[in-house]
This record gives structure tokens, C-alpha cells and sequence, in this order.
């Protein structure tokens, strides 16, 4: 049978766009790809990219403080949010051309549509095209979800933050999750009047408790109102302001709500039921370790399978999945002890089991230090660090590496190289510290403060 391509993707996001040109670039296949926004996808547009550079943009407010405190005779001026939108939309129109291009000339033939499934091997455009692929992969990401209750239209999203008119006075930010407690610091550091609710006893669900626990507490010295165990009751308009109606007995007004609480994977309206691709609880695309559906032509990867949504992750499986198809080599992804970063002010770097996690696994050691940093202290600021080890009673293998500092997910980039190598607490010892640094902590912890 033949067909017109190797390989059909839907959506030209991280994932999408590493497989397509891989898969043509060097595996010499026929690719084509449809995207049906803008080329880069979340990452690119509306996730890591910009909401990065409004992370630094907010930093140099703290910094403005710090200059002073070193001699420097600076002021703080205000914030040109038009100027900075200006250069934002023109870095993302640059870096979408990139990804243009990059398919472009790897020789991907792309297609500026929705796409959507007919059969095992046919894809179908918006304009009504059809064509077809011996092997059909789906990496069509996710999107924000706003929960239903009154008043649940006046909320914006990430996809929207991006994008303001203006930047407001005030802002509430609804959820406890990674997104959401980084625009809190980001909001916060451009001078936005910023609070944050979130309906659990503390954010960032899942990460290790003491970590959590020193970022709350930051982020609340930095001047954001967190209110946890607190929820929208409802939300009204109120002339230029919306009323918000919350779950504590307060009603309060802000210029903005942004709500981060969920994101729900994009397999709707995409014909995947009636071919018999399995979709789970979520609603996300169910796959084997090779990326593969239950319709054996069929591949998904990325956020639209729900494994671990990063970027870096859909690029792997996107990876992975080349290797496997048309490589002949196949190649399971290997989802463990992925090292990341979460761009909250303080910043966190982890990799690994928690100490929660690890604790209830088996026996462990735990190395931890908090203290202030040189630069900041002598800037006189209260801020602490985090250097955090958890270790196996059993192995000494280094379980979790968690650290809460500046430039912490840089700095988690590389003690995941040793974390992922499988290093014991000796190899971390062995290793001279480097001085003066806040790191060289992670090498000179001696004696467990605890163990569980
Ligand atoms: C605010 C925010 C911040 C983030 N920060 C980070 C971070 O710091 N680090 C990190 O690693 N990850 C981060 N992420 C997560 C990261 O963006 C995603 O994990 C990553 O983009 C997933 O890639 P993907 O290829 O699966 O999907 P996407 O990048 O979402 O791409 C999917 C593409 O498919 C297109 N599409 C959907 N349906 C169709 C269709 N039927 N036909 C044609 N096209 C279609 C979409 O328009 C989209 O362009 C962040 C996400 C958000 C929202």
C-alpha cells in the first residue's frame, strides 16, 4: 500500500517539530506537519519562552535594591510594560520564524491547519484535504482549564498573561501549582499588587514539603499575599474591577484574575474514539513505553499523554519515537529521575524523591542546610537558601537532590548528571567544594539532620 507521506504530525509544538525533523532530516523520511496556531507551540509561545524572560524582567527590581545596598547609585524607575510587550512578541515572531525554518529545511512540507483523524493512516485538513501516512503521530500538547462557578468567564489564563493591554495594579492569582506561583513572583516583581489562593494547605503539590514550605515563606517576605486553604466562591464585574467572593469570608477587588489550576490535554474532536485510540481519566491519549497507541500506526507524545509535561520530555519522546520507527533502533523513554526547574522567586532546582517520597520507600538520611546567602546578606536581606540531600540508608545513593536558591535550576542541571548516574552521598563528599558558592554546600553537608 502506498502512501503520500512516511509521517503525518499533528501539531508543530516541542515534540511535533523535533520528530518531524528528525524523522526527514536524518532518517530521510517523507514528513509532512500541521499545526493549527503558531509554530514553537506552548514552550515556544505561551510557556517556558516568555514566561522566562517576564522571570527576569521581574528580577531586576530586587536587584535595583541590591545595587544599592553595594555602593551602586541607582534608582528605581517604573516598569514599561509596552516596551517590554514590544520586544516579547517580537522575540516569539523571530523564534516562531526559526521553527518555520527549521522544518523548512529539513524538507517537512507543513500545513498552516487543524488536522484531524479519519483512519488509521488518513489525516483530514480543515479545508477538507486528505492525506495520508503510514505512521500518524499526535503531539498536539494541552491548554489551560478554568473550573466552572459564576463568574468564571472574567478569569484569564496563562495563555493570556502574555498579553495584557496594560499591566494592572492588581492581580490575583488562582491555584497552587508551578504556573501559578510563578506569575505570582513574576507579577510581584513588576510591581503588581499580587495574591495568590490556593485551595491546599501549600503550594506546590508533590515537591519536597520542606522546599515548598521555604518558597511559601519567600514568596510572602517578597510581599505576595498567599492565602492558602482558600478558594473563588465567585466572581462578578464590578466597573473596571472584578469582585471576588472567596472561601475565607472575604470579598476583595482586583484589575485581573489569572487562573492555573489545571490544564487538560488536547484529544477532543481529533476522531480518535471512533478508531479505537484508548483515552484516559483525563482525557489524555494512552500510550506504551514507544509512544504507541492502542491503533498500532498511530504514535503520541508530549502533553497529550500526560506522562511528564515539559518540554525537554516531549522533545525525548519525540526522540525516542524516531529511533524506534525509522531507525530500527527501539527506544523506550526513560521518564526517571528527570532533573527540572520551577522559575519561583526564590528559584527551585529538583531532581529526584522527595523527602516525603523517599521516607515511605525505605530508609533514608537526610542532609539539609538553610542559611543566607553571602550576597544578599551583606545586601542586608533576610533571604535563606535550600541544600537539600536524601540519601539511602541502605545504598547511600543520592535518592533526591532539592535546592532553593538563585540559579537553582541551573545548578540542578548539573547534580542531576550525578544524581542520574547513580552517585552516593561519598561520591558527593569525594568531591572538592567550590568556594565561595552557594553549591559547595551540596559537598560539605556531613552528618544527616535527621533520619526516617
Ligand atoms: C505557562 C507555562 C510555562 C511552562 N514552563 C515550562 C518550563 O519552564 N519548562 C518546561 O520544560 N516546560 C514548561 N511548560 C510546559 C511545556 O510548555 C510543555 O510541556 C511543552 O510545550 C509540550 O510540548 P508538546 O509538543 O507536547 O505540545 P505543545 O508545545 O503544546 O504543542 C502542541 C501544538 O499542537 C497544536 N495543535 C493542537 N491541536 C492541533 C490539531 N488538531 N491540528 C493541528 N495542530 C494542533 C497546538 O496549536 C500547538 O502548537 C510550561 C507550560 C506553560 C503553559
Amino acid at each position: 500500500m502506498s502512501f503520500d507521506y512516511d509521517l503525518f504530525v499533528i501539531g508543530g509544538g516541542s515534540g511535533g517539530v523535533r520528530a518531524a525533523r528528525v524523522a526527514a532530516g536524518e532518517a530521510g523520511a517523507k514528513v509532512a506537519l500541521a499545526e493549527e496556531d503558531r509554530y514553537g507551540g506552548t514552550c515556544v509561545i505561551r510557556g517556558c519562552v516568555p514566561k522566562k524572560l517576564m522571570v527576569f524582567a521581574s528580577e531586576y527590581s530586587g536587584m535595583i535594591e541590591d545595587a544599592q545596598a553595594y555602593g551602586w547609585d541607582v534608582q528605581p524607575g517604573a516598569f514599561d510594560w509596552d516596551m517590554f510587550h514590544g520586544k516579547l512578541v517580537a522575540e516569539l515572531d523571530r523564534l516562531e520564524g526559526i521553527y518555520r525554518s527549521i522544518l523548512k529545511n529539513n524538507g517537512v512540507e507543513s500545513f498552516d491547519q487543524r488536522a484531524r483523524l479519519v483512519d488509521a493512516h488518513t489525516v483530514e485538513l480543515t479545508d477538507g484535504t486528505r492525506k495520508t501516512a503510514k505512521h500518524i503521530l499526535i503531539a498536539t500538547g494541552g491548554r489551560p482549564v478554568v473550573p466552572d462557578f459564576p463568574g468564571s468567564d472574567l478569569a484569564i489564563t496563562s495563555n493570556e498573561i502574555f498579553h495584557l493591554d496594560k499591566l494592572p495594579e492588581s492581580i490575583l492569582i488562582v491555584g497552587g501549582g508551578y504556573i501559578a506561583s510563578e506569575f505570582a513572583g513574576i507579577m510581584n516583581g513588576l510591581g503588581v499588587k499580587t495574591t495568590q489562593f490556593y485551595r491546599g494547605a501549600q503550594i506546590l503539590r508533590g515537591f519536597d514539603e520542606e522546599a515548598r514550605g521555604l518558597i511559601c515563606e519567600e514568596m510572602r517576605q517578597n510581599g505576595i499575599d498567599v492565602r492558602l486553604g482558600t478558594n473563588v466562591l465567585e466572581m462578578a464585574k464590578d466597573g473596571d474591577q472584578i469582585r471576588v467572593k472567596a472561601t475565607d469570608g472575604t470579598e476583595d477587588r482586583f484589575d485581573v484574575v489569572m487562573y492555573a489550576t489545571g490544564r487538560a490535554p488536547n484529544a477532543d474532536n481529533l476522531g480518535l474514539e471512533e478508531l479505537g485510540v484508548e483515552r484516559g481519566r483525563k482525557g489524555e491519549i494512552v500510550v506504551d513505553e514507544y509512544s504507541q497507541t492502542a491503533v498500532p500506526s498511530i504514535y503520541a507524545i508530549g502533553d497529550v499523554t500526560d506522562r511528564v509535561n515539559l518540554t525537554p520530555v516531549a522533545i525525548r519522546e519525540g526522540m525516542a519515537f524516531v529511533e524506534t520507527v525509522f531507525k530500527g533502533n527501539p527506544t523506550p523513554v526513560d521518564h526517571a529521575l528527570i532533573p527540572t526547574a520551577i522559575f519561583t522567586q526564590p528559584e527551585f532546582g529538583t531532581v529526584g524523591l522527595s523527602e516525603e517520597e523517599a521516607s515511605a520507600q525505605e530508609p533514608i538520611d537526610v542532609y539539609a542546610t538553610s542559611f543566607k546567602p553571602m550576597q544578599k546578606a551583606f545586601a542586608g536581606g533576610t533571604q535563606r537558601v535550600l541544600m537539600k540531600l536524601i540519601v539511602s540508608q541502605a545504598t547511600r545513593k543520592v535518592l533526591g537532590c532539592h535546592i532553593v536558591a538563585p540559579g537553582a535550576g541551573e545548578m540542578i542541571q548539573l547534580a542531576g548528571i550525578a544524581v542520574k548516574m547513580g552517585a552516593t552521598k561519598e561520591d558527593f563528599d569525594r568531591t572538592v567544594a567550590v568556594h565561595p558558592v552557594m553549591a559547595e554546600e551540596l559537598v560539605t553537608m556531613r552528618q544527616p539532620v535527621r533520619s526516617a
